[in-house]
C-alpha cells in the first residue's frame, strides 16, 4: 500500500486534497497538509456530511472521507498538491448512498462473478469566457464545426496542456479535436477498469477546469449549455472481461457484430433499464434538453430519443463499434462519474442474471426514420419521468442498492421541485394575454 507520508517526502507534496464525490457530482475536498496525512490515511478527514448533496442531516454523526492511496494523483499543474479520492465512512460503516461506496460494491459484485468491467468515457465540453455566457473563440461560427483544424489550433494552449498531463499520468492519450459545437471540445484517453476510470473522469473534470481557469477561461460540462447547438454527451464503451482482465468476454468473432452470448444478455440489460437508467446517466433538469433535442445547426443532434441498438451507425442509443464492446451514447456531461459506471455494472449484470434480450439491432437511420419504429421505448421527455421510471424500476434500485436508490430519488425529487417553482419567461409570454 502507498505510504502518503513517504509519497509526499518523495515528490515534494505540501498538501493532499482528500476528494469525494456527492449524489449530485460535486467534488468536495479538505486540502490536509502532508506533516498530517499519516493520521488522515489511516482514520479519514472529516466532514459534515449535511452540508453537501448525500441525503444526510445535521442530526447525523460526522463523516470521515478515507482516502484511496492506490489512487493518488499529483496535481500536473501544482505538483505541490496530490489528490486523493475518498471513500466515506459514518460509525465504521460505509455510506451506502456515497457514489465512490456504491460503485465500489457493484465493481466488487461483477468480480464475486468472475467479471472485470473495463470502461471508457468521452467526455465533451465547451471552452466559455470566464463568465459563462458565451463561447471564448469569437472566430469559431462555422455551422458545421465538427473536427475545425483552425478551430483547435486557436484553443491549442489549453488541450496541448491537458493532453500533455494525462501524458505523464499515464492514461494513454490518443486523440483530441473540435467537436460538433462550436466552443466544444473532446480529448480520448483508454479504457481501463470501471472504478479507474471513474476516478480519471472525475480528475479530467477538475483537471479541465482548472487548466482552462489558468488560461482566463471556463469549461463546462453541462448538458445542453447553448440552445441551438449540440449539446455535450459523456459515451460509455464497455466490454467485460476475465478475473484477470486477460480475455474479453464481450468478444465473439462468429456472432452478430463481434458480440458475444454474454455481450447479448448484459446489452439486454441496459436495454431493459435504459428510462430508469436515465435518471442517472442524464440527471439534471437541462439533460433533456440535449436527449430529444431538435437538430442543431449542424444538421445532427447526436443524441438519442428512442431505446434502440445497431452497429456501427451514430444515430441510435447503443452503438457495437466494433467487435467485443458497445457504446452507450446516452449519457451527458452531467452525469456523475462514479453513479454512471455503476448504473451501467447494475443494468448489465441483471441482464446477465437474467439472460435478457436486447431486442433486434437495427439498421436504419434514426434521425431520418425514427418515427417509423414503434415497438421501442421513448426515453424519458424530462427529468421527472426519468427519476419516475427509475422510481418504477425494483430490479435496478434493488442493484442499485435500496438505500442509495431512495436517497438518490428523494434529493433528485426536491431539485424538480425547486426547478417547477421557478417562473420563466417562457410561460408569463405565452400565459400573460390568456
Ligand atoms: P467514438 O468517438 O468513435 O465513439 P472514441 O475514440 O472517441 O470513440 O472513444 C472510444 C473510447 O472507447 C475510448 O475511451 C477507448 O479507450 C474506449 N474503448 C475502446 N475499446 C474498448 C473496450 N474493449 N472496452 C471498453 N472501452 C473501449
Ligand atoms: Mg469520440
Ligand atoms: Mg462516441
Amino acid at each position: 500500500m502507498t505510504d502518503l507520508a513517504a509519497y509526499a517526502a518523495d515528490r515534494g507534496i505540501k498538501y493532499f486534497m482528500i476528494s469525494y464525490t456527492d449524489l449530485f457530482g460535486g467534488q468536495r475536498a479538505k486540502l490536509v497538509p502532508a506533516q498530517a496525512i499519516a493520521g488522515m490515511q489511516q482514520d479519514g478527514a472529516g466532514f459534515a456530511g449535511f452540508a453537501t448533496w448525500l441525503d444526510l442531516t445535521p442530526a447525523h454523526p460526522d463523516m470521515l472521507a478515507v482516502p484511496d492511496a492506490s489512487a493518488v494523483i499529483q496535481l500536473p499543474w501544482k505538483p505541490e498538491v496530490a489528490w486523493l479520492p475518498a471513500d466515506c465512512v459514518m460509525e465504521g460503516e460505509a455510506v451506502a448512498q456515497a457514489p465512490r461506496n456504491v460503485l465500489r460494491r457493484l465493481v466488487a459484485e461483477a468480480a464475486a462473478q468472475g467479471l472485470r468491467v473495463k470502461t471508457g468515457i468521452e467526455a465533451e465540453f465547451f471552452l466559455l469566457s470566464p463568465e459563462g455566457t458565451a463561447i471564448s473563440d469569437a472566430a469559431d461560427t462555422a455551422d458545421k464545426p465538427c473536427y475545425d483544424q483552425q478551430a483547435v489550433m486557436r484553443r491549442y494552449d489549453v488541450i496541448a496542456e491537458i493532453c500533455d498531463y494525462m501524458l505523464d499520468l499515464g492514461w494513454g492519450p490518443y486523440q483530441n479535436d473540435h467537436e460538433d459545437a462550436n466552443g466544444q471540445f473532446e480529448m480520448n484517453w483508454d479504457y481501463a477498469d470501471a472504478l479507474v476510470t471513474a476516478d480519471r473522469h472525475s480528475f479530467f473534470k477538475f483537471m479541465v477546469k482548472s487548466v482552462a481557469e489558468k488560461h482566463g477561461l471556463r469549461a463546462t460540462f453541462m448538458p445542453k449549455p447553448f440552445a441551438g447547438l449540440t449539446g455535450n454527451g459523456c459515451h460509455a464503451h464497455v466490454s467485460v472481461w476475465d478475473a484477470e482482465g486477460r480475455v474479453n468476454a464481450f468478444a465473439d468473432p462468429s456472432k452478430e457484430l463481434g458480440l458475444s452470448g454474454q455481450g447479448r444478455s448484459f446489452l439486454g440489460g441496459i436495454m431493459t433499464h435504459a428510462e430508469g437508467l436515465a435518471a442517472i446517466t442524464n440527471p439534471t433538469v437541462n439533460s433533456y434538453k440535449r436527449i430529444n433535442a431538435p437538430r442543431t445547426t449542424s444538421g445532427a443532434t447526436w443524441a438519442p430519443n428512442a431505446v434502440t441498438w445497431t452497429g456501427n451507425n451514430r444515430t441510435h442509443m447503443v452503438r457495437v463499434p466494433g467487435p467485443g464492446r458497445f457504446e452507450l451514447r446516452l449519457p451527458d456531461g452531467a452525469a456523475n462519474p462514479y453513479l454512471l459506471q455503476a448504473a451501467i455494472i447494475a443494468a448489465g449484470l441483471s441482464g446477465l442474471a437474467s439472460g435478457a434480450d436486447p431486442g433486434p439491432c437495427r439498421d436504419i437511420d434514426m434521425y431520418a426514420e425514427g418515427h417509423l419504429v414503434t415497438d421501442a421505448p421513448r426515453l424519458p421527455l424530462n427529468l421527472l419521468d426519468a427519476l419516475r421510471a427509475f422510481d418504477a424500476d425494483e430490479g435496478l434500485k434493488a442493484m442499485l442498492g435500496p438505500d442509495f436508490s431512495a436517497s438518490y430519488i428523494r434529493m433528485k425529487m426536491q431539485e424538480w421541485t425547486d426547478f417547477t417553482a421557478h417562473f420563466t419567461d417562457w410561460e408569463r409570454r405565452t400565459t400573460l394575454d390568456i
